[in-house]
């Protein structure tokens, strides 16, 4: 399936001066300014309301047909949707960005000024969070009933800045002049429950049922964020909740003339959506982070519900009619949420609750990282969700009955897969609650399932070898290559027409043109203004003045030890040894550019960074090396920079320690946009070789099973460290304080810990790394050959489109139909 023929748009578009009528007539009415004291804010603010308005018609249009024809719905529930900038896309999006541009052109605005005083909302930490913003887009693209849900947090992921070379963070007052694209529903409310306690009665038929009371109530308050589709009339919603204190929890404080505790406690409980956990890949077992957690969890099962309810009075169809997707573990609280309301609500009976909950709901799982995976302690959920932790338990008693029957005498399994964790302190293992609770599993990658089934749920796979599958993921290449690399999608539709936009298979045509000289110099010239744009941004965010004639080699993302900066340091300082070595040496020039955010509490991960910016500073500075190599550190990585970083990329750095990560979304986008790939056999860069030709990417290091092997017959770094010279030149510089003049033994800790454990295998795949870049240096110097492979990469993209993904999630886990919207009526501004 691809995205649909989506042909009926506009064929009456709206004039400049109806265009020009509608922004003028905001920036006078709705924002109160006039040409003369309108700030570019203001102007922003303006064109956001004009494009507002021409969505609004179609949003509810939308809606209306989704419940008239009773389509089955799909529930998207994540923590995080890293959305970035919205103008931009929606411009995109309807097929309104020339006449916009054109309109406010004559009227002396550039329109891409005002676009880039949008502030990013960055509601996410990085891969999965973009991933669901990914999936909105192609969802309503593809005219699928399909709505998000997350959580409105007030701040978002932290701004960072580098002081001293160190990453120092300042919070994301992203809401501070208003959000033009939300919409606030004080109707839309839940009650949503914490504390209290429960109480057993027996119901007419004698069954015995639950009561929860004395609970401490939040209120969620939905806020709605059009969703619009890519040339089509779909308008989807993103639904957000925020968290305000309920009226009668005021009121009783006020009854005893304590007003400032009633403010207090308001304060307190609106505290729920204020910020957005910024610890990517690691679980952070903080009480108010499980009150998120079913805060998204309560408030979206209970709108879901009623949704439903409108329509139907037999919950046991709900399976006919939703679909939902649990993106990773963080709403795994869905499950006994929605079994709660079937049982002490609905009263039916366990096994018909549990059977339509399995039915209803899948799970994604991100990651096998241990460090990641969340648990709970029994003791915090008892306290907070005192009839959740007793129907897991239930939950848990029936799983565990089902597996004894199946796997007869067999204790030790028993132990393995039980949804609470017996070892030390009790735990809730919320990935098993997913699993069991699920009818679907799904891995982000053909490896990543892979080991799912192999590894980490080995034990799951032969109870249910029916529930795993496979869904590699994807971006959206409207924003990824039609909006961030506007020249790059210019020169594909001058060739193979717009097809691609809808259907990313068409890029396999650029095959043919691929040995084409003038096709080769027009894509060589479109990176190198690319490049030199970001040189720009680079002088003026780092102060370092770059070559767009240089190599340049990107590594963007999470800083983290398995995504192994490191790896690439030592690269650079290798580099940079072998340019004093042989002063005059003809080595191609590179400019090596890093950028991501560490978790705040990461301490290995901000030393990282330290030492990135460290090494910047000699190598940058040397006169020895005659501008051969630059290493730059560009702040506060997020989806707007990255929209510049990837159109720009000559090499694309995805090493990760094979078998680490999951998917990899970066790597997609950097391949599309002409990098190529130097990368290990990990997550999604095995498609991305397959799709692309092994020919054309650099591959390097050990696989995941040698990986697996080696840890088992024991690894030893420091044989590494003294076999090879010039990683031992780099590691004893490191330690040495090269990069520290001032405090010598400032990276001590990334030294000691590489040569102690060196838990990701950086020095067993060091030898072979280096490598691989000399022959990325061989082949730079070849232009011509560069862009041949260059354009081979763009053109074997077309599966890594999110699209494809959706199209699989649709067909194969919930069983969903596109639903078209037919105009009825044209721009009305
Ligand atoms: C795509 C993207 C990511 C994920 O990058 P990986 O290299 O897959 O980890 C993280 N952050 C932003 C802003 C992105 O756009």
């Amino acid at each position: 399936m691809n995205a649909p023929d989506n042909s009926t748009q506009a064929d009456a578009k709206p004039t400049p001066s109806d265009l020009q009528r509608s922004f003028l007539r905001h920036l006078k009415h709705t924002i109160v300014k006039d040409k003369y004291s309108a700030t570019p804010a203001d102007l922003y603010l303006a064109l956001a309301y004009a494009v507002r308005d021409m969505l609004a018609e179609r949003w509810l249009e939308t809606q209306q047909a989704y419940y008239r024809n009773n389509a089955k719905r799909v529930y998207y529930i994540s923590m995080e949707f890293l959305m970035g900038r919205t103008l931009g896309n929606s411009l995109i999006n309807l097929g309104i960005m020339e006449e916009w541009e054109g309109a406010l052109k004559q009227l002396g605005i550039d329109a891409t000024d005002l676009q880039e005083s949008e502030w990013d909302a960055g509601l996410g930490n990085g891969g999965l969070g973009r991933l669901a913003a990914c999936f909105l887009d192609s969802l309503a693209t593809m005219s699928l009933p399909a709505y998000g849900y997350g959580i409105r947090f007030e701040y978002g992921m932290f701004f960072q800045k580098i002081v001293d070379g160190g990453q120092y963070e300042t919070p994301d007052n992203w809401l501070r002049y208003g959000n033009p694209w939300e919409f606030g529903r004080q109707e839309h409310l839940h009650k949503i429950r914490y504390h209290g306690r429960v109480t057993e009665y027996r119901d007419e038929e004698g069954m015995q049922r639950h009561d929860w009371v004395d609970t401490h109530d939040v209120m969620a308050m939905a806020y709605d964020v059009p969703v619009p589709g890519y040339g089509n009339e779909t308008v989807n919603t993103l639904r957000l909740w925020s968290a305000k204190s309920t009226r009668d929890f005021e009121l009783s404080f006020f009854n005893q003339g304590n007003y400032i505790g009633a403010v207090e406690s308001k304060m307190r409980t609106e505290n729920i959506s204020k910020v957005l956990y910024p610890a990517d890949h690691m679980a952070e077992g903080k009480e108010l982070r499980l009150r998120q957690e079913y805060f998204l969890s309560s408030a979206t099962v209970q709108d879901i519900f009623y949704r439903f309810s409108k329509k139907h009075g037999d919950v046991s169809i709900l399976p006919t009619k939703v679909a939902i997707q649990l993106n990773d573990t963080h709403p795994t609280l869905a499950i006994p949420e929605l079994v709660r309301i079937l049982l002490d609500e609905k009263l039916l009976a366990w096994d018909d609750a549990w059977k339509i909950s399995v039915e209803t709901f899948a799970y994604t799982n991100h990651t096998v990282l241990p460090e990641a995976l969340e648990t709970w302690p029994v003791r915090i959920l008892e306290n907070i969700l005192p009839r959740h932790l007793q129907i897991i338990y239930q939950i848990n008693d029936h799983f565990l009955r089902e597996v004894a029957s199946r796997f007869p005498d067999d204790m030790e399994r028993l132990r393995r897969m039980s949804i609470v964790a017996e070892e030390g302190e009790k735990h809730i293992r919320m990935a098993h609650l997913a699993i069991v609770g699920s009818h679907s599993v799904n891995g982000v990658s053909a490896l990543h399932s892979q080991i799912l089934k192999d590894d980490l749920f080995h034990d799951f796979y032969e109870m249910w070898p029916e529930r795993f599958n496979n869904k590699t993921n994807g971006i959206t290449q409207r924003r990824w290559l039609k909006h961030a690399n506007r020249w790059l999608a210019d020169l594909v539709s001058s060739r193979i027409g717009h097809g691609w936009i809808t259907d990313l298979g068409e890029l396999a045509r650029l095959r043919e043109l691929a040995d084409d000289r003038e096709f080769q110099q027009q894509w060589i010239e479109v990176k190198q203004a690319n490049k030199r744009h970001l040189a720009d941004l680079i002088l003026r965010d780092t102060g370092v003045r770059v070559s767009a004639d240089s190599l340049f080699d990107c590594q963007t993302k999470r800083i983290h030890e398995y995504k192994r900066q490191l790896l690439n340091v030592l690269h650079v300082i290798t580099r940079y040894n072998r340019i004093k070595a042989t002063p005059g040496c003809a080595i191609t020039p590179r400019t090596v550019i890093f950028s991501g955010k560490a978790a705040p509490s990461y301490f290995m991960a901000k030393l990282i960074i330290q030492l990135i910016t460290a090494v910047g500073a000699v190598v940058n500075n040397d006169p020895a090396i005659h501008g051969l190599l630059k290493v730059v550190f560009m702040p506060n990585y997020n989806v707007s920079l990255a929209e510049c970083i990837f159109p720009a990329a000559d090499l694309s750095e995805q090493i990760s320690t094979a078998g680490t990560e999951a998917s990899g979304t970066g790597n997609m986008k950097y391949a599309l946009n002409g990098a190529l790939t130097i990368g290990t056999l990990d997550g999604a860069n095995i498609e991305i070789m397959e799709e692309v030709g092994r020919d054309n990417i650099f591959i390097f290091g050990l696989t995941s099973k040698q990986v697996t092997h080696l840890k088992r017959a024991g690894y030893h770094p420091r044989d590494h460290y003294l076999s090879d010279p010039e990683l031992k030149q780099a590691l004893d510089m490191i330690a040495g304080g090269t990069f520290s003049p001032d405090d010598p033994d400032r990276f001590r800790p990334i030294s000691d810990n590489l040569l102690a454990n060196d838990h990701y295998l950086l020095l067993a795949d060091y030898a072979s790394y280096i490598t691989s870049q000399e022959q990325v240096d061989r082949l730079y110097q070849e232009p011509y050959e560069w862009a041949r492979r260059s354009i081979l990469n763009t053109a074997g993209m077309g599966k890594f489109s999110s699209d494809r993904t959706i199209a699989e999630y649709a067909r194969e886990i919930w069983n969903i139909q596109p639903e078209i919207i037919r105009p009825t009526r044209r721009f009305n501004i």
